[in-house]
């Protein structure tokens, strides 16, 4: 069954606003994906792109981005911070003989 979700849409966008044609973005990227044109950088090859991001981290002026956040699920090391509840019954002293 093919996906219904285009990988085009994760892909770098480049703001050409704002994009001053520093090269930063062109030294960084491992794969070669971008160019430059007259204008601004461009993605001239998508499909080398790996989406690690490195072009977005290295534009001193938020021109290019990745339309996404990285998350990291929680591991499973890290010790549980909360308490666990008790039912405030248990926590009172029970009085009484014995
Ligand atoms: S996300 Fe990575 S591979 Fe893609 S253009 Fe940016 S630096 Fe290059
Ligand atoms: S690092 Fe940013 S400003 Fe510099 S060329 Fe790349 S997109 Fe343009």
């Amino acid at each position: 069954m093919e996906s219904d979700v285009s990988p085009d849409k994760y892909l770098p966008h480049i703001d050409r606003r704002r994009c001053t044609l520093c090269g930063r973005c062109l030294e960084a990227c491992p794969t070669q994906a971008l160019e430059e044109t007259a204008e601004a950088v461009v993605l001239a090859r998508p499909e080398s792109c790996t989406l690690c991001t490195i072009c977005e981290l290295s534009c001193p002026h938020n021109a290019i981005s990745l339309p996404f956040m990285v998350v990291f699920a929680p591991s499973q090391r890290t010790p549980h911070l909360q308490a666990p509840r008790r039912h405030p019954k248990t926590l009172s002293s029970k009085g009484g003989s014995q």
